[in-house]
């Protein structure tokens, strides 16, 4: 969601689920054309004052007046898929009260998803899960993944609404890790979504 001057976005900065609000606009004329030689756009985060440069992927033609370039753009920017921001939105927030060595787990799959490595950034849920569990109910390291989802579903670590995307994951787990199956987008954001909600039940709200 966006509008001419807002981004709905997680700052790719500090984390936090902010909108980006426009600085100023850069789209440079150079003198006798009558298209841009650049394009980008600054914005502005409210909660970390970072900038993040956001470049429109516009083709220009010769000879476009500059109100039509100017509704092109407007038009662009309610269009994810016709930009770039750098530095790029992280795919979840950051989390507050995290232990040291899960909180640089959950930055490894911010900072994957950002890259789109879904499958990496799956497979480091999966790990952060199965240390929750052992960490919370010192279950022995080395079992399968399934044991672990088992264990935090009996304890009721996930709300049942969640339960087909939790059996997606443990199938998805259960996969011999000779398998190179790659994890889509949309499942691997399951994965973070369902992280996500246990960190922050565990972690930053008993807290
Ligand atoms: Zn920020």
């Amino acid at each position: 969601m966006s509008n001419l001057d807002l981004i709905d976005s997680i700052c790719g900065t500090c984390g936090k689920e902010v909108s980006l609000t426009k600085l100023r606009v850069s789209t440079n004329f150079q003198y006798g054309q009558d298209f841009p030689v650049d394009d980008f756009e600054v914005f502005i985060c409210p909660r970390c004052n970072s900038g993040s440069v956001l470049n429109l992927k516009l083709q220009y033609k010769q000879g476009r007046r500059r109100e039509e370039i100017e509704l092109l753009q407007r038009s662009a920017v309610n269009n994810a898929d016709m930009y770039t921001l750098s530095p790029g939105p992280l795919p979840m927030p950051r989390l507050k009260n995290l232990p040291d060595d899960i909180e640089s787990a959950w930055d490894e799959v911010l900072n994957a998803g950002r890259a789109s490595a879904w499958t990496a950034a799956e497979l480091m849920c999966r790990k952060i899960l199965m240390h929750i569990a052992v960490d919370q109910f010192d279950m022995d390291e080395g079992l399968n993944f399934t044991a672990y989802v088992k264990k935090l579903d009996e304890e009721r670590f996930f709300p049942r609404m969640m339960m087909p995307v939790i059996d997606g994951i443990r199938e998805r787990g259960n996969r011999a890790t000779h398998d190179l199956a790659s994890t889509p987008k949309e499942q691997a954001i399951k994965t973070l979504d369902v992280t996500h909600y246990v960190l922050r039940t565990v972690y930053e709200m008993s807290a």
